[in-house]
């Protein structure tokens, strides 16, 4: 589960605080997602959520850990091993293959096992895409973010984390990366977490907070995630 108190984001040179969030908790499991205009704090909270940023004040925990009070290293530990992240533009490595962009962990440092490359294979295969051993640059853009998806789930991250998945894609990849996404999620029992606007992403997840001003303003729960 998450669980953020009296959160708060500044950066220099801005008055009013960017992420201002008094008291947030997201049920482990639960699919949510986050609304609101440009710069109103989503990407921050991103951020914020993965420990790639530290908030000038209060507290973001999952499960156990304060993610503020961690060093950068294990922050940065933390995040490899909990939380699965997909961005709006892929952030696909060009000149390596779909499958060693899923094992992309494994050239991070992380060990490969048969197991690990089983589960990539597997996973790719899930994605739909036809050659594990097919350069990313040449797949659609459809299939690029699938790839990403893939590998966001390879280390059995039990949080999802996405940033405007699908704002870079035409409708059909979209509601194609949206099904993947939400399945793997549920297949997986992660927790889902996705900033978007796209209805057909909306529909499927069970509750809605909506930031105005870097404030939540609106949160809106469905039956699954009360
Ligand atoms: P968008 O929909 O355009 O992606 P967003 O809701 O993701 O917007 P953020 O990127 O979180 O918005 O930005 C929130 C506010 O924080 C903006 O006013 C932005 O200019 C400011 N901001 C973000 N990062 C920094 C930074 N590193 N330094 C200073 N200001 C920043
Ligand atoms: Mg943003």
């Amino acid at each position: 589960a998450l669980d953020i108190h009296d959160l708060t984001m500044r950066f220099d040179g801005l008055d009013a605080p960017v992420l201002a969030i008094d008291r947030l908790h997201v049920k482990a499991g639960s699919r949510v997602a986050v609304t609101g205009a440009s710069g109103s704090g989503k990407s921050t909270l991103v951020h914020l959520l993965t420990g790639l940023e530290r908030p000038k004040a209060g507290s973001i925990r999952w499960g156990g850990s304060d993610l503020g009070r961690l060093s950068t290293g294990r922050r940065d530990a933390f995040r490899a091993r909990n939380i699965g992240l997909v961005m709006q533009d892929f952030h696909l490595f060009p000149g390596l293959s779909a499958l060693e962009n899923v094992l992309l962990p494994v050239r991070l440092g992380w060990r490969m096992t048969p197991d690990m490359r089983k589960r990539a294979l597997a996973l790719l295969d899930i994605t739909g895409i036809a050659r594990a051993g097919q350069p990313v640059e040449t797949l659609s853009r459809g299939e690029m973010q699938r790839v990403a998806v893939a590998r966001a789930l390879l280390l059995k991250p039990s949080v999802i984390i996405a940033d405007e998945p699908t704002a870079s894609l035409d409708r059909r990849a979209g509601e194609d990366v949206s099904a993947l996404l939400v399945r793997l999620a549920g297949e997986e029992g992660a927790t889902l977490i996705v900033v978007t606007h796209d209805p057909a992403l909306l529909t499927r997840l069970d509750r809605h907070i909506h930031l105005d001003g870097g404030r939540i303003v609106e949160d809106v729960r469905g039956e699954a995630a009360r």
